[in-house]
């Protein structure tokens, strides 16, 4: 058997530490508890996490702050955050200063499970060690920054069309279906519309390809899905 996943609950609210942690053992993770941001922090940096769940309203430091910090310090753990109903400018903060996903509180525990699981198999494909740094065309990407240039320029992506494409980059020449890519890069059912796919590929050839309605690199494969053609 595998070695349990080991979790890091920082969360200040006695007694959703008892749910959370209770139900998490319970599905068979390690978990270790810090009741504010610096211990948090300080946890997070010093111990070895599969994945931390943060929430945003801590003692001390708050949520953003620890997870910036975390990144500052090149600690790469996946983390997903806690906020309050309706935060929708933090979510956006979050995910720029380094969050992989975002859950509202209150929140089902079957949906921070299912988030939990996403997490962790995005974070065991990322420290799987591939290259970190892709070229194609006039494309330059820095998964691990996530950093998208462009001739030279900055390209912003939004966190979905970053992992899509960090997804497209590790599997190249690959035909990927819909189906597949919802489950892989959003990696849950919440959104169970093949048509997202479409909607963000061609955000991302609007950003990347040359001539996006005639795309060089992320390629259409008829009636089966697409396909990177790029590096
Ligand atoms: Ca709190």
């Amino acid at each position: 058997m595998a070695a349990p996943r080991r979790i890091l609950l920082v969360e200040d609210e006695p007694s959703l530490v008892l749910t959370l942690s209770d139900r998490l053992r319970a599905e068979g993770y390690e978990v270790e508890v810090a009741e504010d941001g610096e211990a948090g922090l300080a946890a997070a940096v010093g111990g070895s996490f599969d994945a931390v769940v943060l929430d945003v309203m801590l003692p001390k430091k708050n949520g953003f702050d620890v997870c910036r910090d975390l990144r500052q310090r090149g600690v790469a753990v996946p983390v997903l955050m806690l906020t309050a109903r309706g935060q929708v400018v933090d979510k956006v903060v979050g995910l720029k200063l380094g969050a992989d996903d975002y859950l509202t509180k209150p929140f089902d525990m079957l949906e921070l499970l299912a988030r939990l699981e996403a997490l962790l198999r995005r974070g065991r494909r990322a420290g799987a060690g591939g290259p970190e740094r892709y070229v194609f065309g006039d494309v330059e990407v820095d998964l691990r920054h996530e950093e998208v240039r462009r001739d030279g320029r900055p390209v912003e992506l939004s966190a979905l069309e970053m992992r899509l494409l960090a997804y497209f980059l590790t599997h190249p020449g690959e035909v990927l279906s819909r189906d597949r890519l919802l489950d892989e890069v959003w990696g849950y059912d919440a959104t169970p519309v093949t048509r997202t796919v479409d909607v963000h590929v061609a955000g991302l050839r609007q950003k990347l390809e040359p001539r996006p309605s005639h795309p060089r690199y992320i390629l259409t494969v008829r009636g089966r899905g697409y396909k990177f053609a790029g590096s």
